[in-house]
């Protein structure tokens, strides 16, 4: 039995078993974490998962005929998957939760921004997603990479880029190489400014990431007021500013 890949899903399967062994090495959750894989589709991670005998997991498929798939290959484990779109899914009943999966590359962003709304109980994951996209997630300031999504899940996670994967490793191939990165949440990250305000900022300084903070984020903040420490990054461009200074600047202009 096989399924027919679906693109709107983002179905490529993963055939090449050095890859998938490579992927569950680096996989090394915190004890005691429950652990979840998106998008299982055929199993190709699933069955390397059952294999080394991980315990505490579960396996999120949007796609009904890839479920009713899975649960007939691996009868005995019916029970650990779940006909869900992770999108959708109401974690809080998780305290501790690692993620893995290979997932589908046209909801790669919208998965990072779900593990940074419930990253209180979101310790670890490991990713593959585009090569562009892990490359941007990863980047540091003063590169063209440096972006929203770079500065707000270095603001809260460890982001380690670990290996490429050729598209030649899946069925059907895609038309983009692809990444494995790793992210680990920091303990000890406390800001004093709402989610909704910094996410706001961050965007708003992207939007327009040629121009200086003056200009994009005018409306938003005024600099002119602000003392000379944070006043100095009016004239700056976003890329040119480390997360760190993201957070500070919030923090001076968020008002509760
Ligand atoms: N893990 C398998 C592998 O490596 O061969 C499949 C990976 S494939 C790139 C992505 C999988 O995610 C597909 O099986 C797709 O149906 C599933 N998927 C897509 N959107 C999803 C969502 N919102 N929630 C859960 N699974 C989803």
């Amino acid at each position: 039995m096989t399924i027919q890949p679906k693109k709107s899903l983002g179905q490529h399967f993963l055939k090449d078993q050095n890859i998938i062994r490579k992927i569950l090495d680096s996989f090394q959750p915190p004890d005691d974490s429950a652990c979840m894989e998106i998008g299982p589709g055929m199993g190709a991670l699933t069955e390397h998962i059952f294999e080394r005998e991980l315990e505490n997991f579960s396996f999120v498929e949007i796609d009904k005929d890839a479920y009713a798939f899975l649960c007939e290959k691996f009868p005995a484990r019916k029970d650990a998957f779940i006909n869900a779109d992770f999108l959708k899914m109401d974690l809080s009943e998780f305290t501790s939760l690692s993620l893995i999966g290979n997932l589908p590359y046209n909801i790669s962003s919208q998965i990072i921004f779900k593990i940074l709304e419930n990253r209180q109980l979101i310790d670890y994951g490991v990713f593959m997603v585009q090569r562009e996209v892990a490359e941007r997630f990863a980047a540091q300031q003063n590169t063209k990479d440096y972006g929203i999504l770079s500065v707000l899940l270095q603001s809260f996670y460890e982001v380690e880029l670990l290996f490429n994967v050729s598209k030649n490793v899946f069925v059907p191939p895609p038309k983009v190489e692809s990444s494995v990165f790793r992210i680990m949440r920091k303990q000890t990250v406390r800001f004093p400014f709402s989610d909704k305000y910094f996410f706001s900022f961050v965007k708003k300084a992207f939007n327009q990431r040629r121009k200086m903070l003056r200009k994009s984020l005018q409306g938003f903040v005024d600099f002119s007021e602000a003392p000379d420490d944070i006043r100095f990054f009016a004239d700056k461009r976003p890329e040119q500013l480390s997360k760190e200074d993201f957070a500070k600047i919030v923090a001076y202009f968020f008002k509760g």
